[in-house]
Order: C-alpha cells, then sequence, then structure tokens
C-alpha cells in the first residue's frame, strides 16, 4: 500500500491524492476559489499576486498550477518570468 504525505497538513495517508481525505474538501473549495477568481478578474502577472489577490495560500496555489487543469495559467505565468 503506498502512502503519501497530504500537501495541506502533513498528515500521512493511504491513497493515490496529494491530499489527505480530511483536506480534501479544503483543497476543492480552493480550487472553487481559484476557479471564479480566473473567471471574474484579470490574470496577475504571478502567482504570488494571484495568492494575494484571491487568498489562496501560495503553497496551494503552486500545487494546483502544476495540476492538468490549471496547467495553462502555469504556462502563463512561466512566460512573464521569461520576459522579465
Ligand atoms: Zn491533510
Amino acid at each position: 500500500m503506498n502512502f503519501n504525505k497530504c500537501a495541506r497538513c502533513g498528515c500521512f495517508f493511504s491513497s493515490e491524492d496529494s491530499v489527505c481525505p480530511n483536506c480534501k474538501s479544503k483543497d476543492e473549495m480552493d480550487k472553487n476559489l481559484l476557479r471564479s477568481y480566473i473567471e471574474n478578474n484579470d490574470l496577475p502577472e504571478s502567482a504570488e499576486s494571484l495568492a494575494f489577490h484571491s487568498g489562496i495560500n501560495i503553497k496551494n496555489i503552486n500545487r494546483f498550477l502544476n495540476t492538468k487543469e490549471f496547467s495553462d495559467l502555469k504556462s502563463s505565468f512561466d512566460g512573464s518570468k521569461i520576459n522579465l
């Protein structure tokens, strides 16, 4: 059996997810918040400013950016870094 360390609370649990069952609903809430922020606002130029404006923890934003759903968002941030 595989044990994973929860990306939110740090506890160990047995599943393929990146967060434990206790944190899963919080994770979903943050993702919903992120989705609606993206829909209703201009895109910030960095993950840091996205975290600041949306109120979502930067650690969680960076983790969401590494998922398939938000990969477009990640590449737009990566693209803006190159121009600096
Ligand atoms: Zn957890």
